[in-house]
């Protein structure tokens, strides 16, 4: 048997019994590791050096190249941070490594996060282990791909918009966004500061029950920490959904869905139903507005947030050419100019635009009344059910190169992830199936704020009625 198709709790048990070593599991990932990352590029750096501690919890695991390591480059898969050492650990790795984890590496990315296709990275596109012409979805790509392969038994992702939810659909993983709130973003690069959130990526609902536990928790270096209790996230694992009130979202099922994926959501809410759960319709109804608010309101963070990257401080610096020019706005724009891909430059000036005198209360104040609207429309409906259940993506992975040039087909395909993160509720994607190409599907279950003892049990009991989770990709 191979430890890296392993999850971490049955390498756990391998360890308690003495069947298998801690080191041994982290060989054996870490050779996972360089036999596949030629093919997929999920991982950006890798650190053979990393000792192996004590702690419950001794499991390798990838992060995702936005999540601050101490000592190590940091880079947001882009070339304006090439270079950067971060000088502390983010708050989640301060935990991981507490648990016992062994870090495993830098994982690659959209650059800063922009996209769901994982192709605007600087250091290469990443590829699908189901199928290696196609994309793993984004902007966590590295992270579901390394899951997805062998190469991490866990991995760390942020969902700005979807991007831990996207990918692990596309890869067949599990994929968890906590709750606003609930996860430090301490030492996370911010994208959209209102709307990241730092997760998950994992082969099971136990395994991400188990790293929930780990990086969940007040942080008081984040001002929006929320200071709640940690539960025990694996103990609320359980089968019976008799009487779990599932809402089933009308203005999510749209024209333009792949028909294999609608045909695996309607089996999962048949099984809800064969289960004893209440499966009833309900209406979002500012659901069409989604996708417009999200990209105004988290272009306009993004154009702030990467505002600092102007070679001051960080990563590259770049001078203009000393006979034709001097001073240092001219090294600010070329360093700008030089460091950002394009789809960073296109989200900063989308960004400026919409903040900018004239133009910030057509966009930017409607927007924001937009996201109160649609926050309010999830309220409402938490209060008569307990799960809302979608498909986690429209379709199941694309080709790559498919949508590269049409950003407005990008943009879409977040549709349904898009309103957790601006409702700022928890929200998880499970394998549910397959399409012909054998290529995964998701199911999207999302929670009320701090639920997410009720999401990871809803999803245990399905995961368990199945064997989706249990298949992999071969490569
Ligand atoms: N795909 C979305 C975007 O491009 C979401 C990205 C994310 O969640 N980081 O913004």
């Amino acid at each position: 048997m191979d430890l890296f198709t392993l999850t971490a709790a049955q390498l756990i048990r391998l360890i308690a019994s003495g069947k298998a070593s801690v080191k041994e599991i982290a060989d054996a990932v870490r050779s996972r590791l360089k036999e596949t990352n030629g093919k997929t590029n999920a991982f950006i750096r890798s650190y053979a050096d990393e000792l192996v501690r004590s702690g419950p919890c001794p499991i390798p695991i990838g992060i995702k190249d936005n999540i601050c390591v101490e000592g190590r480059e940091v880079t947001c898969a882009s070339r304006i941070l090439k270079g950067f050492h971060s000088p502390y650990d983010a708050g989640v790795i301060e935990k991981v490594r507490f648990s016992g984890g062994i870090l495993l590496g830098g994982l690659n990315m959209d650059e800063f996060a922009f996209g769901s296709s994982s192709e605007s990275s600087s250091y290469g596109i990443i590829r699908n282990p189901w199928d290696l012409k196609r994309v793993p979805g984004g902007s966590s790509g590295g992270s579901a791909a390394a899951v997805a392969s062998g190469a991490a038994v866990w991995a760390l992702g942020s969902d700005t918009g979807g991007s831990i939810r996207q990918p692990a659909s596309f890869c067949g993983v599990v994929g968890l966004k906590p709750t606003y709130g609930r996860v430090s973003r301490y030492g996370l690069i911010a994208f959209g500061s209102s709307l990241d959130q730092i997760g998950p990526l994992t082969k099971d609902v136990t395994d991400c029950a188990t790293l929930l536990k780990i990086i969940a928790g007040y942080d008081e270096r984040d001002s929006t920490s929320v200071a709640v209790g940690v539960p025990d996230f694996t103990k609320a694992l359980q089968r019976d959904v008799k009487g779990l009130k599932i809402g089933i979202p009308k203005e999510y099922f749209i024209e333009g869905i792949q028909p294999e994926v609608l045909t695996a959501v309607q089996a999962a809410v048949d099984f809800f139903k064969k289960e004893g759960a209440i499966i009833q319709e309900i209406s979002l109804p500012h659901t069409e507005y989604a996708v417009a608010t999200y990209y105004i309101v988290a272009t306009a963070e993004a154009s702030s947030n990467l505002a600092r990257f102007d070679g001051v401080e960080y990563g590259l610096r770049s001078l203009p050419d000393k006979a034709r020019k001097s001073g240092i706005v001219d090294m600010y724009e070329e360093t700008r100019a030089k460091g950002f891909g394009k789809e960073a430059k296109r989200r900063i000036m989308l960004g400026t635009y919409v903040l900018s005198a004239g133009y910030y209360d057509a966009y930017y104040l409607r927007a924001q009344k937009a996201r109160t609207l649609i926050k309010e429309d999830l309220d409402q409906a938490f209060l008569d059910c307990d799960i809302i259940l979608s498909p986690t993506a429209p379709t199941t992975a694309f080709m790559i190169g498919e949508k590269v040039n049409d950003p407005l087909s990008m943009y879409l395909s977040d549709i349904f992830t898009i309103p957790a993160n601006l409702a700022g509720i928890p929200a998880l994607s499970i394998p549910c199936g397959f399409d012909a190409n054998r290529l995964p599907i998701g199911l999207q279950l999302m929670a009320a704020p701090f639920a997410e003892e009720k999401l990871l049990a809803t999803a245990f009991a399905y995961e368990q009625a199945h064997s989706w989770h249990l298949e992999r990709a071969v490569i």
